[in-house]
This record gives structure tokens, C-alpha cells and sequence, in this order.
């Protein structure tokens, strides 16, 4: 009986403790996907397979997504004629939906269509070749750009093209959208407190350290003779996603070629903009949408985030400094100081 009461009152009282403690350990892996690498924190109890399911999960949107695997669903569309509808995957038509959305709401800015003119410039599967291109192969590939011209059918899940040479990017999304992928398996595996990070998208919920927010940073802009640093962002359940032309991009007599082209030209951005950080509730929408405000440059960017009340963090080149601008929507994210 003794035995028995004693089991009990271990039961009631020290067991939900048990647990509690069990749910404040932390657990961090990382590994490659996408051409880039990736971090998972979260706090919750030991999941042993956890990592290769992970694995297993990106592994799949790269066989659907990545440009640079001739087998990939992507691969095989870009090489499809025009005309011919293509049946794809269910992750590849949602990617293929949120794309047509942002390519809406920004005017064209966000364009999952330039494949054809980013492998001109030496951005995509075709390897590097820091020159200009010629100007009658950039207005070719220009006449063929355009993502409304796209079918998508969204009763059968087939996209069809409009010219066979055009050729689908989700290069600017897709990272996004493996964070969002990852952010929902832990979700349906009973984790909820993360942070899942692809090559500097991000996505966090809940808390850390059983009460603590999460808190990612924005990272200043890496250019010569100008200090380092991160701003904090406290996003909740939130995903943020960071473009920039700081990291990816040549260099033709002193003028900066960036690996994100405007689609109204055909070249890469040239403006003061360095890098804009956008928060969204899903990663793929975060992503795709710092792409297109990027594109737009920090004036017609901050525009955008206030048309459509986005939090957006715009850092703009200014002599050897940088601006800091935050849409008022950001606000809130971020630590007084920073205001
Ligand atoms: P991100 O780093 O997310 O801004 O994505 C940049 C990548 O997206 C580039 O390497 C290109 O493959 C592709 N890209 C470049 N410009 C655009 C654009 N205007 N719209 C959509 N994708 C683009
Ligand atoms: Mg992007």
C-alpha cells in the first residue's frame, strides 16, 4: 500500500514535473540541402529518426525543385515543349500557387519565369560566366518571360508553358518553402517549440529556454571597410527570409552584377538597395516576397510593404555606411533600441 501511494503521488506530482524538465531540453542539428546548409533547433523530447525524415523530406522538394538535377520535376518541365500540359507533384503546384500569387501582388517584380535570362547571366544550372549577355539573346529570353502566360490548372495540377525554351526558377521560393515543409513536420510530430533555418530563411514557434523568445538576426550586409552585425528580430510564429546582392555576384568594371534580375530589363538590380528582410506567416511567401522587394529597389520596395502592410527591413547603401529602414509594420519584431 505504502509502495502503491508512494508510486502514486510520484504519478501525480513528480511526473508532470518530469515531463516539464524533459520538454526544456534542447536539440540542434544541421546538414546540406539545397546548395546551401540548414539548422534545426527546437526544445521538446528525444526524436531519434527525427534528422533522417528531415533529411529524407528536403531530399524530395530537391528532386522536385532544384534546377540543377537534370531528373528533377523542374528539370523535365524546362525541357517539356510549350502547349503540353505537365502533371506535377502536389508541393510543386502549392509552390507553383504561392509564386502566381506573389508574381500578382508585385507587379511581375517576383518572376518564377526568368530561368531562360538568369542562365544568361551565369546564375543558374549552366554554370558561371561573369560577362554581359548579348543584347539579342536577352530580349529573345525577355519576349518569352512572364508568368501569367503559365497555365496552371488547378483541377488536374498541371502547368502548361506557353514557349518550349522559357524555363520555371523557384530558386527565390523554394528555400522558403523546404522551411515551411520542415516548420510542419515538426508541427504533426508534436514539436512546437523550433527554429528551422535553410540557407538564411527562417521560421520559428513557440519559445526557447521555456519562456524565451526567439530571436534571429537580420545580418548586415558584407561589404569592404563597413563593421559586421545582426539585427535582432523577435518574429513568434513567424517566418523571415533575407535577399541580397552582397553575396552572389560579379563584378564588370567596378559595377555590381547581382544574381537577382529585374524582369523589366533583363539585368541584374541596380539600385542602393542591399539587402531587405520580409516577415510572413509561411517561409515560401517570406521568401518569394523579399525577392520581389528586392527587385523593386528600397523606394518602390517600402511601397509594396506598406500597400500590402508587410514587415520588411530595407538596409541601403549609403557612401560607407548603411540606412536602416523598417516598414512600420516591422516595428514590433524588433527591440527598441533598433528604432
Ligand atoms: P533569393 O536569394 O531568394 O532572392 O533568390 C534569388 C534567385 O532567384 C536567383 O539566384 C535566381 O535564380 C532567381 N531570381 C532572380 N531574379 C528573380 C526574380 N526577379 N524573380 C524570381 N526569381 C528570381
Ligand atoms: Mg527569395
Amino acid at each position: 500500500m505504502a509502495r502503491l501511494l508512494t508510486y502514486l503521488l510520484v504519478s501525480v506530482f513528480v511526473s508532470p514535473l518530469l515531463a516539464q524538465t524533459k520538454v526544456q531540453r534542447p536539440f540542434m542539428f544541421s546538414g546540406k540541402t539545397m546548395g546551401t546548409s540548414y539548422h534545426i533547433k527546437f526544445f521538446g523530447l528525444p526524436a531519434p529518426h527525427l534528422q533522417a525524415s528531415i533529411d529524407s523530406l528536403l531530399e524530395e522538394i530537391n528532386r522536385q525543385m532544384s534546377t540543377y538535377r537534370r531528373d528533377s520535376e523542374i528539370a523535365i518541365f524546362n525541357q517539356m515543349q510549350a502547349h503540353t500540359p505537365f502533371r506535377v507533384s502536389d508541393d510543386f503546384f502549392s509552390v507553383a500557387l504561392i509564386a502566381r500569387n506573389v508574381y500578382a501582388k508585385t507587379g511581375g517584380a517576383f518572376d518564377p519565369t526568368l530561368g531562360l535570362v538568369v542562365n544568361l547571366w551565369g546564375f543558374g544550372p549552366e554554370g558561371r560566366q561573369e560577362k554581359v549577355p548579348s543584347s539579342s539573346a536577352l530580349k529573345s529570353a525577355l519576349d518569352k518571360i512572364g508568368y501569367d502566360k503559365f497555365k496552371l490548372n488547378t483541377k488536374d495540377f498541371t502547368l502548361t508553358k506557353p514557349y518550349g525554351e522559357v524555363k520555371l526558377d523557384f530558386s527565390a521560393v523554394a528555400k522558403g518553402f523546404g522551411v515551411d515543409k520542415v516548420a510542419e513536420y515538426l508541427d504533426a510530430n508534436g514539436i512546437l517549440n523550433y527554429m528551422v533555418e535553410i540557407g538564411g530563411e527562417v521560421r520559428t514557434r513557440g519559445q526557447k529556454n521555456g519562456g524565451q523568445p526567439w530571436i534571429i538576426g537580420i545580418e548586415m550586409p558584407i561589404d569592404k571597410g563597413v563593421p559586421a552585425g545582426l539585427i535582432p528580430v523577435t518574429p513568434g510564429d513567424q517566418a523571415m527570409a533575407t535577399s541580397g546582392d552582397y553575396r552572389n555576384y560579379f563584378e564588370i568594371n567596378g559595377k555590381r552584377m547581382s544574381h537577382i534580375i529585374d524582369p523589366r530589363s533583363g539585368y541584374p538590380i541596380s539600385h542602393n538597395l542591399a539587402s531587405v528582410s520580409a516577415l510572413a506567416p509561411s517561409c515560401a511567401e517570406a521568401d518569394a516576397m523579399a525577392t520581389a522587394m528586392m527587385v523593386l529597389g528600397a523606394e518602390e520596395g517600402m511601397k509594396l510593404a506598406l500597400k500590402e502592410n508587410i514587415p520588411a527591413y530595407f538596409i541601403v547603401r549609403s557612401q560607407n555606411s548603411y540606412i536602416k529602414q523598417p516598414s512600420p509594420a516591422m516595428l514590433p519584431f524588433l527591440r527598441k533600441e533598433e528604432l
